[in-house]
């Protein structure tokens, strides 16, 4: 079966310098894990195409389709503070763009091999963080959360060298673009201003076109990643890995690493075995962001004009984030209780909750969740202090015309749990994808839970508590 896509390439139009022409490194014996087909679809792409053999071709690397132009990335970044003056793509290839249903999209192998980007590198990626991925961003994207998305995963047939040696896998990973905050500083550490513009330009064009200039693309792309960090929070989503190369200025979530959703709340939780310093906590997340986009402003003062003038504006955009986020926060926050609008004297409420959830090691999902059934009390170990909250909170929600919906709009019943998607991956590398396929399933439709998946929502066992994730390297 020939494949039909069609690609317009933008990024490639860009001057060379913005990246390395780069074909996809071919692998032994490409095998389907599984295609997307709904996103396919969305992307104007056949799903059967894709499966077709010569789909999985394409989809582990080993041929071109027709009209791809295939390329890596460059790009910089600040890696947990510390400058990086080139990274790029090292284990990816941007095959294309497509445009679909909901507009442009990257298409990109992850996985794809080494690229003259790839330093000490071997350029792929393992099935356990291709499937952690898969799982991950597409739960994001069902839980109405701006991301990248999984198109595709096939096996190698190839062993990649990690602390052991695994199975490979190749992910097609969906973006609105790639470009990162690490892209801008890539150029502007080079001093490139007419690179800077043109990225400037084609970032505007494609993702903000109602931005007029370089402070205004600043003010929306601040505006996306407050309302995106929000989200995040509200669904005590961990990044894990927030380096400015993995903050895509699109707004999606980029870059599934050793990511995770809690269990019980703790605000300064970290999974990845990386951050042993806690930079990346679930509560210093809005205290990164700005950190970040204070870089991608500095990146931007060469476009802005006069100077003195550009640095006080683009410095009061940077000092509007915490009020910007913290609407977003009451906005996410205040509907998870069944507030319509919660305002600043809402915030003690919001707060008390999770400090009850904090003292007592309630999980959050299931906290939450349980609100709008009236049982959430059960999730205490001692309830009388949730009571207390209790009657506040309904004094304060009875004046709220039918805040049960409200609640069960904005509380899952199911997130990708760590150990669900552990024992997802080590079933997988025994040949076993049930778990993956029926998580996936679960996780499309995260409001509401199936009692035959009754058990993917419960909590883990102490034994099962997954206390560390790992860099999908
Ligand atoms: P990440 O931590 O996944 O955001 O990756 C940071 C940088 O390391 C990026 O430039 C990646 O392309 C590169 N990288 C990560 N894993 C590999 C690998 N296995 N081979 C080559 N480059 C890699
Ligand atoms: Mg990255």
């Amino acid at each position: 079966m020939p494949l039909t896509i069609e690609f317009d390439n933008s990024y490639a139009r860009l001057p060379d310098r913005f990246f390395a022409p780069q074909a996809p490194v071919p692998v032994a014996a490409p095998e389907l894990i599984v295609v997307n087909d709904a996103l396919a679809r969305e992307l104007g792409i056949d799903p059967a195409e894709l499966r077709s053999h010569e789909g999985v071709e394409m989809l582990a690397g080993n041929a071109i389709p027709e009209g791809a132009a295939p390329l890596s990335q460059a790009y910089a970044g600040h890696q947990f503070g510390g400058w990086v003056p080139q990274l790029g793509d090292g284990r990816a290839v941007l095959l294309g763009e497509v445009v679909g249903a909901e507009g442009r999209r990257d298409l990109q192998l992850k996985g794809s091999g080494r690229t003259p980007f790839s330093r000490g590198g071997d350029g792929r990626a393992w099935l356990g963080p291709v499937l952690r991925e898969y799982l991950v961003s597409e739960a994001m994207y069902a839980l109405g959360i701006p991301t990248t998305r999984a198109l595709a995963a096939v096996s190698t047939g190839e062993r990649v060298q990690r602390e052991q040696g695994r199975d490979g896998a190749v992910l097609t990973r969906i973006a609105a673009s790639h470009i990162r905050v690490g892209t801008f500083q890539y150029f502007a550490a080079r001093q490139d201003v007419e690179a800077l513009q043109l990225l400037t330009n084609h970032v505007i064009e494609r993702h903000y076109p109602t931005a007029t200039d370089a402070i205004s693309l600043l003010d929306q792309v601040l505006e996306a990643q407050a309302g995106l960090i929000a989200q995040w929070m509200s669904v005590g989503f961990i990044h894990g890995v927030m380096n400015t190369d993995n903050m895509a200025v699109s707004g999606e979530t980029i870059d599934y690493g050793p990511c995770a959703f809690m269990d019980t709340f703790h605000a300064e939780k970290v999974f990845s075995s990386i951050d042993q310093f806690g930079r990346y906590a679930w509560c210093q997340q809005p205290l990164v962001a700005p950190w970040n986009l204070a870089q991608f402003a500095s990146c931007l003062l060469p476009l802005m004009g006069e100077e003195t003038a550009a640095i006080e504006q683009a410095t009061a955009i940077i000092h509007s984030f915490p009020d910007r986020y913290q609407r977003h926060w009451r906005r996410q926050f205040g509907a998870k209780i069944g507030l319509v609008e919660a305002g600043l004297e809402d915030d003690a409420l919001i707060d008390g909750l999770l400090s009850l959830m904090q003292a007592q090691n309630a999980d959050f999902t299931n906290t939450f969740h349980a609100l709008a059934g009236g049982d959430a009390r059960q999730e205490f170990d001692d309830p009388t202090a949730f009571d207390v909250w209790e009657t506040s909170w309904r004094d304060r929600v009875q004046r709220e015309t039918n805040p049960e919906a409200r609640m069960q709009a904005a509380n899952p019943a199911v997130i990708p749990r760590n150990h669900q998607i552990e024992a997802a991956i080590s079933q997988a590398e025994g040949g076993d994808f049930t778990l993956f396929h029926r998580l996936n399933a679960a996780l499309a439709t995260p409001y509401e839970l199936d009692t035959a998946n009754a058990d993917l929502a419960l909590p883990p066992t102490p034994e099962q508590v997954v206390p560390n994730t790992f860099c999908g390297t």
